[in-house]
Formats: C-alpha cells, sequence, structure tokens
C-alpha cells in the first residue's frame, strides 16, 4: 500500500435525501443548494426600516429573510413591506416568526398570511394545556388555507415544558434511564416530530413543512440534528441560536454548520450572530456563504487567500492589498453575478513575501506575490499558473484590479 492509498481523500458525504419545500421559487431540500437565511432585527411595525433592511439582506446575500410578527401594528405592516420590497424590485421569500399569539394576529389580519411567503411556528410558544392544541390547529389551518409552508422550529430556550416532563416520566420508568442531556435533546427532536406530525395530521402537506431544533451549544447542535435526520425527511433549517457576537459566534457557528453539512445534513442555514452596536447585519449573511463556499457547497464570490504575515513582512503593505481586493470583488459582484457566468468560481491570492507567493499565486486563478523584507520591490503576477507581468511603485493596487477585471471579460461569458 502506498501513501495515496491510505489518504482519506473524501469530499462532503452525499445529501440527506428530503422532500423538497417551494419558498416562493426557493427550494429547499430534495437536494436543492443549501440556501442561506437571515432574520431582520428592526421593528416591523416599521415598515420602511424593515423593507431596506431586508433589502438589505437580500443584495447581501440572504436568499430567505425573517421578520419578527409579534404585535397588531407588525402584522399589519407586513403587507406594506412586501409593497416597498415590490417597487425595489425585489422578491425576496419574508418568512414570519410567530410566538405566543400568531394564531390571532393572523387571524385578525388576514393580509399578512397573505404576504407571507412561510411562517415560523415555535411548537413551545403555542400555548399551554388544552390551548396549546387548539391555538396551533388555528396556526396549521391559517398556513392551509393561504398554502404557505411552515418550519416547526424549536429552541431549547423555549422548549415545550409540558413535553419535557412527559419524556422525563417516560425515561425514569426505562430500565435504564437516559442522562439529562440526553432526555432535553430527545424532548427537542420528540417536540419537532410530533408537531409535525399533528400539522400533517391537521391537514398540512409534508412538502409544506421544515423542521429546526436549535441550541446554543456546539456538541448538543451535532447530536440533535444527527437524530432527527435520521428520524424524518423534512428538509432540516441549521443554526446554531445564540451563537454569541465577533469570533466567537462565527467559530461556534461554523464548527456546528461544518459537521452537518459535512455529514450531507441540513437544507438551508442562518448565522445567528449578535452584531456589535452599530454593527452590520448582513454580516450573518456574508459568514453563511463562507461557510458554504469554504466547504465547497456553493459559490457566491471570489476568495482571496492571502498569507497571514510573519517576520518576513515588515510593511502592512499585502495586508492592506489582500482587504482591497477582497473588498473590491465584493463590491463588483452585485454586476458581475449579472453580466459573468461562473466568476464566483474565480480564486485570487495575495501573499507576502517568496516563500510561498509564488506557489500560492500559481494555484489560484490570479495571484500576486509582494516582495518580503530584503526582496527585490516588484511583485509577479501570476495568472492561470502562468507569470504574466511584474508590478512595482505606488499603484499595484489599481494594476492589479485592472488584470482582475480584464480576467473577468475574458474568462466568464457575458450575459447579453
Ligand atoms: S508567504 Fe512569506 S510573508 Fe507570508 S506567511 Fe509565508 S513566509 Fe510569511
Amino acid at each position: 500500500m502506498n501513501a495515496l492509498d491510505r489518504s482519506p481523500l473524501h469530499g462532503p458525504f452525499a445529501r440527506r435525501q428530503t422532500r423538497r419545500v417551494m419558498v416562493a421559487g426557493v427550494a429547499i431540500g430534495g437536494g436543492a443548494p443549501v440556501a442561506v437565511q437571515s432574520m431582520t432585527n428592526t421593528d416591523t411595525a416599521d415598515a420602511i426600516a424593515t423593507a431596506l433592511q431586508v433589502a438589505q439582506l437580500s443584495r447581501a446575500g440572504s436568499e430567505i429573510v425573517r421578520i419578527t410578527v409579534n404585535t397588531r401594528e407588525a402584522a399589519s405592516a407586513v403587507p406594506r413591506i412586501r409593497e416597498q420590497l415590490l417597487k425595489m424590485n425585489l422578491q425576496v421569500p419574508l418568512v414570519g416568526d410567530f410566538h405566543f399569539n400568531g394564531h390571532k394576529l393572523l387571524e385578525e389580519v388576514p393580509a399578512c398570511a397573505e404576504a407571507l411567503d412561510k411562517l415560523r411556528i415555535n411548537p413551545g410558544n403555542v400555548g399551554k394545556g388544552k390551548k396549546r392544541d387548539e391555538q396551533f390547529a388555528r396556526l396549521i389551518e391559517i398556513a392551509c388555507r393561504a398554502n404557505k409552508p411552515v418550519r416547526i422550529g424549536v429552541n431549547w430556550g423555549s422548549l415545550d415544558q409540558e413535553l419535557l416532563v412527559r419524556i422525563m416520566d417516560e425515561n425514569a420508568r426505562r430500565p435504564e434511564p437516559l442522562d439529562a442531556t440526553a432526555v432535553m435533546r430527545e424532548a427537542m427532536i420528540s417536540s419537532a416530530l410530533e408537531s409535525a406530525a399533528k400539522a400533517e395530521e391537521l391537514g398540512l402537506p409534508g412538502n409544506l413543512i421544515v423542521l429546526s431544533c436549535k441550541v446554543s451549544g456546539v456538541q448538543d447542535l451535532i447530536g440533535i440534528y444527527r437524530d432527527l435526520a435520521g428520524r424524518s425527511d423534512y428538509p432540516l433549517h441549521l443554526g446554531l441560536t445564540e451563537a454569541g457576537m465577533g469570533s466567537k459566534g462565527i467559530v461556534a457557528s461554523t464548527a456546528a454548520l461544518a459537521v452537518m453539512l459535512q455529514e450531507g445534513i441540513g437544507d438551508t442555514i442562518r448565522v445567528s450572530l449578535t452584531p456589535e452596536p452599530n454593527g452590520d447585519r448582513c454580516r450573518e449573511v456574508v459568514v453563511a456563504q463562507e461557510i458554504l463556499q469554504t466547504m465547497g457547497l456553493r459559490a457566491f464570490t471570489p476568495l482571496v487567500a492571502a498569507c497571514p504575515g510573519c517576520g518576513r513582512t515588515t510593511s502592512t503593505t499585502f495586508q492592506e492589498l489582500a482587504q482591497d481586493i477582497q473588498s473590491y470583488v465584493r463590491e463588483q459582484m452585485p454586476t458581475w453575478r449579472l453580466t459573468h457566468v461562473g466568476v464566483e468560481n474565480m480564486s485570487l491570492a495575495v501573499m507576502g513575501c517568496v516563500v510561498n507567493g509564488p506557489g500560492e499565486s500559481r494555484h489560484a486563478n490570479i495571484g500576486i506575490s509582494l516582495p518580503g523584507t530584503g526582496e527585490t520591490p516588484v511583485a509577479p503576477v501570476y495568472v492561470d499558473g502562468e507569470r504574466t507581468v511584474t508590478l512595482k511603485g505606488a499603484n499595484i493596487a489599481r494594476e492589479f484590479r485592472a488584470i482582475i477585471d480584464d480576467y473577468v471579460l475574458r474568462k466568464y461569458p457575458k450575459i447579453l
């Protein structure tokens, strides 16, 4: 056996087979590409502010956007939000997020359900006791009448307590009771599956149901979704709830989602980042796209490979160039996406010195290797593996952008 025979060269596992749910033209499951979702944080009653944020998220790449519907004013604003989006020529699917009073709001404002493309119902927040079943039924009847898909979205922060007590009682009667973590996981999964079964009994077709079971612990999320995936064929929405701020939220979400996606589990994803005060809500969309793209599951925008820099680079020139080029391609993408087929697959490299610079640059479609300390102050450029020109002086960034523009024009067919 040689080294190659031993090498575990596996790509992602085959995607889990699921039903396909259509949400206003966006397919979830059934082999469709994993869709990126996000959620607004505006007051939904402010239709203009919410429509503007939905537009920002959509333009950043969110393929489905969820909005809170918590009051009569918010429910009444939903049709106006839709109107504003149509004026902006945006067709992004809108999901209404309902807790506690969804049945009432949807009955009192019928235009709300009409304007939405999907309803998210949290079975832990539908009501208690007898009211729970009755109010859940009212929500499902509205979804059936309006022919809208439903995400049954369980969250461990609002897990149905009566169901949890029932599962704990059942567990206590087992000859070998499960530990508390296993009981919690089972309660989450049962809440999703039992609610889905009830929705189908009430007449909601199975191809209008998506499930999610969100927790904030990475290992819990992985355990729950593996189990859930094996026990149903509903499409699954993935997300680590309350992931947190900044790098903590990004790392935790990536760790959890990457394991699931690698195993073929997950049909839509959301990265639930807490924005910094006045931070950019669209960051969660960019992170979700980058998770899918770096895993080779989808391509959204050309990614720039860049080295971390080290003692061989004493200036910030290459850091600035890497940032400049990544920002430049992101800015161009809304246009390029419409005008040049496949440009999102283009790879770029910006490297700091001769050690790995030429090699990494040759692997990219276009790469540049900047001079490190003590090297001749010139920057060779590689296009499709061949050294083409050498840049120097103060205009390297501008000249490198021109090389990228030229490559895009030559290599990616123009859509007329
Ligand atoms: S390519 Fe050069 S500058 Fe970049 S990390 Fe490697 S040795 Fe350091």
